[in-house]
């Protein structure tokens, strides 16, 4: 393609991007799929990355596949993005009503919006095109998501007739809607399902890859501005000329002259909240007038003209039909109630989680009880409380299975914990063990990764077999909770220096049945690497001291599974050492590279190959000067040839079998 051409077509799918992105945003009637939309993206960054002096800042492939940083950088708010006062009660807005009625008297304005729960930051406007992003952090020092809000259609990267300067206050969420899309497609695949849209959000909004991010489908709704280079007298009229700048999603908002005015739609709000697309724990209220809240300003906490309304989660009595127990991918077994169907916070409710045995103990939750259901925030709802009055005859205190229904396997319940387990060797439990195990003392010796830290990085989404730990990057441990930034970059480290541990650890970190530490030490003793005991035959397994039968066959096993196969590659590529750093037993071929030719009486290819790597030596399949010995067995060929005509020596396969004695 011709360069003016290839310009003429990278400015026509620029078009065709913004149109649809529109159409997506401003219409809310996309005439194409999320599916074909990222296939234009692709197709014009393909063309940008042919013909690169024709890439610009505000293409909107800066949405996808941006440079990752290797770590976010800190910025400095300009303007503190400041929490709220939370009230839980009418009496209390009503009390926040007066506060401020007495330090202004006159005319005031107030403003609700939903409080969306989502993941707060800023984003930064210079002549009009988007600068640069950060996360909340602690209000005064966020981090730098520049690249990954990028990836956020809802997030326009040029404005029209903004102010010079610009710094705006958004809240990024993922629809719930997309969320559960996301969760379909990740149930489908076979990975662990994120827990609820915020913690989506802000999982995908600190992924490192901003493609990940991108794939994510995230929304920003801007709801404030921080700073401007413009005079504004309300901030009714911010919002409208956040809208007028193209702000695709600019918060819902609707005045009234007093705080009292505003109770009636702080409750229409919280009875529709299920009928918002993002999820939200609370509705805001906030003075208007952009000079009295100068003239109030801000306690060392919160602002002191706006408050946060949280709404009581919603309760509603049911009746247990059943008790069911479901068993994660952990392997625990959580026992749910199925309750006779209710209308909770818009959905349908019909089943609601009972925690754990203790948690059914303690409240003695029975199949046949009427209980409260509550449904706060998270996805799930939960038996918040028994109204033991209403129990019917002969019921039974509930225990979970002894067996897991999944498998058959027995039940037992963690030592340190409420958690019962399956110990099913094919069950999902068997996942956070063999992870478990892999960085323990008797496999890959991770400092660090004990269980808990395992169930953590499992229960996030982070990994799902022990080759991922290979993959984590410091700055996703990091977003876990009880996980510090210190305590993260400790853990990738120590994963780092397992590398290097060898055969013996890794074959034994693998798990496979009857082979332990001592029986995978031995392994690589008689064995070069990973590779070549692969490769060894069941007969040559069988001969080694405290190899039997049984053992070679559970490793024959092992080696054909095509999860292990997947394992092994995976481990291979992020750089893991297959290579034994044991003392090999008999090393009499040591720095001897050997060639095979012809047709061997006594050993296949295979095995007289893995023989020679047993011993210490290699097998190369050409033979050049640094050929030590050919071995030539029936009908050899051009190899015999070059061979001779080298002067390298030539062996008939009894002499090599006498090497082998
Ligand atoms: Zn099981």
């Amino acid at each position: 393609m011709e360069a003016n051409e290839a310009k003429e077509k990278i400015e026509a799918l620029r078009a065709q991007a913004e149109e649809h992105a529109r159409r997506y945003y401003d219409e809310d009637a996309p005439t194409i799929s999320d599916f074909e939309y990222d296939r234009l993206l692709r197709e014009l960054l393909d063309l940008e990355n042919a013909f690169p002096q024709f890439i610009t800042p505000d293409s909107p492939t800066r949405r996808v596949g941006g440079r990752p940083s290797d770590k976010f950088a800190p910025v400095r708010h300009e303007v503190p993005l400041e929490s709220l006062t939370d009230v839980f009660s009418t009496e209390e807005l009503l009390a926040f009503g007066e506060r401020i009625a007495e330090a202004l008297p006159g005319d005031r304005q107030f403003d609700v919006e939903p409080k969306i729960d989502g993941l707060s930051i800023a984003v930064e406007y210079r002549g009009g095109v988007f600068w640069r992003g950060a996360t909340r952090g602690d209000g005064q020092t966020g981090e730098d998501v520049t690249e990954n809000l990028r990836t956020i259609r809802s997030l326009p990267r040029k404005l029209d007739n903004a102010p010079e300067r610009l710094i705006v206050r958004g809240e990024v969420f993922m629809a719930k809607d997309t969320f559960a899309a996301l969760n379909r497609e990740r149930e489908i695949r076979g990975e662990p399902l994120l827990a609820n849209p915020r913690n989506a959000a802000a999982g995908s909004l600190r992924q490192l890859d901003p493609a990940v991010a991108a794939e994510r489908r995230l929304d920003l709704i801007v709801y404030n501005i921080q700073l401007a280079s413009r005079d504004y007298a309300s901030h009714a009229e911010t919002l409208e000329d956040l809208k007028a700048m193209g702000f695709p999603k600019v918060i819902p908002y609707r005045l009234y002259g007093s705080v009292a005015e505003c109770v009636e739609r702080i409750a229409w709000i919280g009875e529709h909240r299920d009928e918002f697309e993002y999820e939200m724990d609370g509705a805001v209220i906030k003075l208007n007038s952009l000079a009295q809240r100068q003239a109030l300003g801000s306690t060392a906490k919160a602002p002191r003209w706006a408050v946060a309304y949280k709404y009581p989660p919603e309760k509603k009595p049911s009746r247990v039909l059943d008790i069911v127990a479901q068993v994660g991918r952990t392997g625990v077994l959580t026992p749910k109630a199925v309750v006779e169907p209710i209308r909770l916070a818009g959905t349908t409710v019909s089943n609601a989680t009972l925690h754990n045995q203790d948690f059914i103990d303690k409240l003695d939750i029975r199949v046949g009880d009427t209980v409260w259901v509550q449904k706060a925030g998270e996805i799930i709802p939960e038996v918040v409380e028994v109204d033991r009055a209403r129990r019917p005859e002969g019921t039974e205190p509930y225990r979970l299975p002894a067996v897991c229904p999944e498998c058959g396997s027995p039940v037992v319940r963690d030592p340190d914990g409420a958690a019962m387990r399956c110990t099913g060797a094919e069950c999902p439990a068997q996942q956070l063990r063999a992870i478990t195990h892999f960085a323990s003392r008797d496999g890959m010796d991770i400092d660090g990764l004990g269980p808990a830290a395992v169930e953590g990085l499992v229960n996030a989404g982070l990994i799902s077999t022990a080759a991922d730990l290979y993959y984590l990057e410091a700055q996703s441990v990091a977003a876990l909770e009880r996980m510090g930034k210190k305590s993260a970059e400790n853990l990738i480290a120590a994963i780092e220096r397992s590398k290097s541990q060898g055969m013996a650890r890794l074959l034994s970190a693998f798990g496979i049945r009857q082979v332990g530490a001592a029986a995978a030490r031995t392994l690589a003793r008689r064995f070069p690497n990973i590779g070549a005991l692969e490769e060894a035959s069941f007969f040559e397994l069988t001969e080694i001291p405290d190899v039997g039968p049984v053992t070679a066959q559970y490793l024959a096993d092992w080696f054909a599974s095509p999860q292990s196969q997947h394992q092994l590659r995976l481990l291979r590529e992020a750089g893991v050492s297959f290579d034994s750093r044991e003392e090999i037993a008999d090393t009499r071929f040591a720095g001897k590279t050997f060639v095979l030719t012809g047709t061997l009486a006594r050993h296949t290819r295979d095995e007289a190959k893995a023989l020679i790597e047993r011993f210490g030596g290699k097998a190369s399949g050409s033979v050049s000067k640094k050929t030590d010995y050919v071995v030539a067995g029936e009908a050899a060929g051009s190899k015999l040839t070059k061979a001779q005509s080298l002067g390298i020596p030539v062996l008939s396969e009894e002499e090599f079998e006498a090497m082998l004695e």
